[in-house]
């Protein structure tokens, strides 16, 4: 669908009333991650600046034939690309900077992170080409960043992965507390535990607005601690004499040390299966993390030891494809086999939208006689984010004048604006991507909506999610496509029967019915037009593939993606 001058006009109006609030004021505006869980992508102005909070990806299903990356489309900030100082980035979690190698040339800002995250992230731009280009800054724990109008504190939080950060953005208008993904974690085993005073203290000082973590606001309770993890992982690896893989997060540090103790606790020795194993231990260890636990052992060396001597760690709890525990499962693995009554343990949840993809994994292990535990057997696995009873303690430290629900699908995002409320936070708003709210001066309010948008990575580059390329492909995904020749003279005779040949819908040989009855309908389409509309060449073009597309859908129920060649002699 192409823009109406009215939608262009609105744009305009929009993007004037968002850039004099963030001119005047203070804005808050997400690009991606209010309304989904993933690409998180969230801007906020102030003094006529701009900074980025994370740069993230989320994952593309069927819908969305070829692609397999997607991102929140950065269009605003990249029509104001010079007022943009910063991209901050509160973790190394995909969702929060997994987008950096795709849109960095086009935001060109400079990166601000922590240890781990920027380690994880050098790794990336150098693998992008972006190595010596992008200018990627290490922020220490709890440190300080001044980006014009906007004074930075990173605040260490728990989450799942080494390093989680909340952010709290000073500005003349008032401090803003980001969480970013955050759960309290009493033992983390990483890291310090979640600093309650330093909270409260932000909290004393007056916050006008905190935009929270909204994942597991359906959630009752806590989340529980990678602790307790730690100590059943060791018992139930305890119960198998065969071999042992767990299935876990990379990123989740800790969770992998706890593998490491489960396999020391039981006589066995640990084996990394996976690259981004390799990859997100090696930044650990470079991290100061991992350091008092044995060598681990390469999946080449997985084959010479006793079965009850070995603990595999491996990638692809969420059953992606080629990663180590699909190919394992397939029996495709070049040095890794699982035998009958090999015990494979899901140290992990299943991402919503992975569910198809990780019950396969888990039906082919289970065909091979492998025993599967998941967390539904044993509690071997805990959220990273934080539910009510935590929520509750979040609201009660900062107590924020304004409570703006992200990181969640637009049923989270209500359900958390309804929890502010009931814990007494004066001022609750719900926006959703695109949304410009004016968190001062003022009571807030959305100002304007700002264009987004998804894009995706499609082999070498990035494409609008609502690129006509993409429908057309979708089209012939599920339609199937059909090609027609038309040949005409100059005067607009038909010099030959119209050919029509078809993907991906007829059966070329059983189907000659349908085909032939398409290639009578392009022809009558061609005869009745009037000898002037036929000198047209678009005019014959849309004449016939109406025609065709109505063909075909009689016969077959489809309206496939209709091309039609007009060639004139
Ligand atoms: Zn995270
Ligand atoms: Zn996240």
């Amino acid at each position: 669908m192409s823009a109406t001058p009215t939608d262009i006009l609105r744009e305009r109006e929009d993007n004037a009333a968002i850039l004099a609030a963030a001119r005047d004021g203070l804005v808050y505006l997400p690009l991606g991650g209010a309304g989904e869980i993933g690409m998180n992508f969230y801007l906020y102005g102030c003094a006529g600046k701009w900074i980025a909070v994370e740069c993230g990806i989320t994952f593309a299903d069927e819908t969305m034939p070829g692609l397999d990356v997607i991102m929140a489309d950065p269009r605003f900030i990249v029509d104001n690309a010079k007022d943009l100082l910063a991209i901050v980035l509160t973790h190394a979690h995909e969702d929060h900077l997994g987008a950096v190698p795709h849109l960095w040339r086009k935001l060109r800002a400079p990166l601000y992170a922590t240890p781990f995250a920027a380690g994880l992230l050098r790794a990336k731009l150098a693998e992008a080409g972006l190595k010596d280009e992008a200018e990627l800054t290490e922020v220490p724990l709890n440190g300080h960043l001044d980006l014009g109008p906007f004074a930075i504190d990173f605040v260490t939080v728990t989450h799942s992965i080494p390093e989680p950060n909340a952010l709290a953005i000073r500005t003349r208008f008032g401090m803003v507390v980001h969480t970013g993904d955050w759960k309290i974690d009493p033992e983390p085993l990483i890291g310090k535990t979640i600093d309650k005073a330093r909270l409260s203290a932000i909290g004393d000082a007056g916050v006008l607005a905190m935009v929270c973590d909204s994942t597991n606001v359906f959630v009752q309770g806590e989340a529980g601690s990678e602790a307790e993890i730690r100590e059943n992982l060791v018992e139930v690896v305890s119960r198998y004499k065969e071999r042992v893989a767990i299935a876990c997060f990379a990123s989740n540090v800790a969770r992998v040390e706890s593998a490491v103790h489960a396999a020391m606790a039981n006589g066995r020795r640990a084996a990394l299966v996976g690259r981004s194993l390799w990859r997100m231990t090696e930044i650990a260890q470079a991290c100061g993390y991992l350091q008092n636990i044995p060598p681990f052992l390469t999946e080449h060396d997985v084959g010479y030891l006793p079965r009850n001597e070995v603990l595999l760690i491996c990638t692809g709890s969420q059953g992606e494809q080629g990663a180590a525990l699909s190919r394992i499962a397939a029996n495709e693995h070049p040095h890794v086999v699982l035998d009958r009554g090999d015990v494979v343990l899901f140290s992990s949840r299943k991402i919503p939208g992975n569910e198809k993809s990780v019950y396969k994994v888990r039906n082919q292990l289970a065909r091979r006689g492998g025993q599967i535990l998941t967390d539904k057997d044993a509690r071997i696995h805990v959220s990273g984010h934080p539910a009510r009873d935590e929520l509750a303690r979040m609201y009660h430290w900062v107590r924020p004048h304004i409570a703006v629900p992200m990181h969640g699908e637009s049923r989270h995002l209500i359900e958390h604006a309804e929890f502010a409320r009931a814990a007494g936070v004066a001022e609750v708003l719900t926006v959703t991507n695109g949304d410009c709210l004016q968190i001062a001066p003022g009571a807030a309010r959305v100002v304007g909506r700002a264009p987004s948008g998804r894009l995706g990575v499609d082999g070498s580059r990035l494409i609008a999610l609502d690129d006509r390329l993409l429908s057309a492909r979708k089209r012939m995904t599920f339609n199937g496509a059909a090609l027609v020749t038309v040949v005409l003279d100059k005067k607009g005779r038909l010099l030959a029967d119209p050919q029509v040949s078809t993907q991906g819908l007829l059966d070329e040989q059983a189907d000659e019915t349908a085909k032939t009855a398409a290639a009578v309908a392009a022809q009558l389409a061609v005869e009745k037009l009037s000898r002037d509309d036929r000198e047209d060449d678009g005019l014959v073009e849309d004449a016939v593939r109406l025609a065709v597309q109505r063909s075909l859908k009689a016969a077959r129920g489809k309206r496939p993606l209709t091309q039609v060649h007009v060639v004139r002699v």
